[in-house]
């Protein structure tokens, strides 16, 4: 679990890459000074992890592009003590810079590797987020309402039941599109029936999937 000053230096340099291209919340940029990013990626790629871009993990999934974290994390206007759901879990990158923010986290992941992978890695680095394994469209009616709710795979459209979760006044951040590319929908609850919504520009995710990944094996 090593943080180098080489880690530490490659990521002050990110940041700094990340506020010029536009992401102005320091509590967003500093979380993301204070995450270890090589950590969610396989010890040689070390080179990869501080650069811009996303990069693949296990099970054919991605750990987000940074800024595309940072936008998504700007978007929520995450204060701390905030109740928060991610859908897909992934590498953990995005909980970990959430649970940083002080947000109490719920976060739910549909491939067996990766909700194994981050589970054990978060303790490890002090962020204690309650996992779980499923399918993200249903969210998690029993842990509602959510002040902020986060989805990191691109929606065809907005699965009914996360909107149904979201507390009144609560924001959530989910890119809705085809497979090519989605577009970033920020998403606010005015009322018991009231949403309003912005585009927050255009963003490329691997596909939201339904179910479980294992549940059409044979062989558990
Ligand atoms: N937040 C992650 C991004 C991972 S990519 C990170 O920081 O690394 C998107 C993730 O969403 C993948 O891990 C994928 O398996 C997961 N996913 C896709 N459909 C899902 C669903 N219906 N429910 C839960 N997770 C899902």
């Amino acid at each position: 679990m090593e943080d180098s000053f080489k880690h530490k230096g490659l990521r002050k340099k990110l940041v700094d890459e990340i506020r010029n291209k536009g992401i102005h919340d320091e509590a967003v940029l500093n979380a993301m000074n204070n995450v270890p990013r090589h950590l969610f990626m396989d010890n040689s790629f070390l080179g990869f992890a501080y650069v811009d871009k996303a990069f693949p993990i296990a099970a054919g999934q991605t750990i987000s592009q940074p800024y595309t974290v940072a936008f998504q994390t700007q978007a929520l206007q995450i204060k701390k003590l905030d109740k928060v759901l991610e859908v897909g879990t992934g590498s953990g990158y995005q909980a970990a810079v959430l649970c940083e923010m002080g947000a109490i986290l719920f976060t739910i992941e549909r491939q067996r590797s990766l909700f194994d992978f981050a589970r054990i890695l978060l303790p490890k680095l002090g962020y204690y987020p309650q996992f779980f394994y499923g399918d993200g469209y249903q969210g998690l009616p029993t842990y509602g309402p959510f002040d902020k709710i986060i989805v990191t795979a691109g929606a065809e459209t907005v699965p009914p039941l996360l909107k149904e979760q979201l507390a009144i006044g609560g924001r959530m951040v989910i890119p809705v599109g085809e497979r090519q590319f989605q577009v970033m929908k920020i998403i606010t609850r005015n009322s018991e029936v009231e949403y309003s919504e912005e585009d927050g520009g255009n963003f490329v995710f691997v596909p939201l999937l339904p179910g479980l990944s294992d549940q059409n094996r044979t062989n558990p």
